[in-house]
């Protein structure tokens, strides 16, 4: 048996909402998710209310040490702004650094030029990159197909790897860059008889049997797989991989020391 280590690396689901209708009429929240990895504290595309899901769990952002948006979508990246003068102590501890795909930083930024100088650093993500905060190192092996730049994430910590499968359509290389022992997927549609550029359940499906993580955990649910209840897709997914699936749910905390039971 492994004696109880004293960092708890955590994952809090700030939100499980994913696109427009479920974002714009806050059926499920959309605060994104809040890492803590062996003390180092991460915020990982805040979108709308990531103020009030974070503060109400209270979470402290003058905690935080870096904030990392995947792509620039509203509901990755709405609050960035206010997630920053919180962080920054309204820009009194110059403090943290953001990262962001180039096009979020661009000629329409989603960070106020003031607020930047509040910022250690801002890091563009680029495709095949590794960025480090503190003790965690996270990759961007590679962009997805979203109608913006995107990138999912593949986080280190001393102990542990996991993946983030950011918004994108499936396409054929996808999985061979999300290993870990832990697998994060945004995951909109139930059907994949769509036009748009998002993950369903059977694309989900096939990449859980792919990748064979210990844990899968659903997020950013769209409405056709909200109104199917995530729970449900859940079940059945973990059915048929044979692969422990959890729905995430608003305010959910996912302490990685269950990956061990697993
Ligand atoms: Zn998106």
């Amino acid at each position: 048996m492994e004696d109880s280590s004293p960092s708890s690396d955590s994952i809090t689901f700030l939100g499980t909402a994913g696109a427009r209708i479920m974002v714009a009429n806050q059926i499920l929240a959309s605060g994104g998710l809040w890492l803590d990895l062996s003390g180092t504290e991460i915020l990982l595309d805040p979108g709308p209310g990531t103020i009030v899901q974070s503060t109400k769990r209270k979470l402290r952002a003058d905690k935080l040490s870096a904030i990392i948006l995947s792509h620039r979508h509203l509901d990755h990246s709405a609050d960035t702004n206010i997630m920053i003068e919180a962080m920054t102590e309204g820009g009194f501890k110059r403090h943290g650094r953001l990262f962001a795909p180039g096009d979020a930083l661009g000629s329409e930024p989603v960070i106020f030029s003031y607020l930047k100088d509040y910022l250690e650093g801002v890091e563009v993500l680029q495709e095949g990159k590794s960025y480090s905060v503190g003790n965690i190192s996270f990759t961007t092996p590679v962009r997805h197909i979203h109608q913006v730049e995107t990138y999912g994430l593949v986080f280190r910590t001393t102990e542990r790897t996991f993946s983030y499968i950011a918004d994108t359509r499936y396409f054929d290389g996808l999985c061979q860059h999300y290993s870990g022992e832990l697998l994060i997927i945004n995951l909109v549609r139930l059907e994949d008889n769509h036009p748009f550029d998002h993950l369903s359940v059977p694309d989900a499906e096939h990449i859980i049997t792919e990748l064979k993580p210990k844990v899968a955990i659903l997020t950013h649910f769209g409405r056709t797989v909200w109104q199917a209840k995530p729970e449900e897709v859940a079940r059945r997914l973990s059915q048929d991989t044979g692969i422990k699936i959890i729905a995430a749910r608003d305010g959910m905390r996912f302490d990685l020391s269950q990956l061990d039971e697993s």
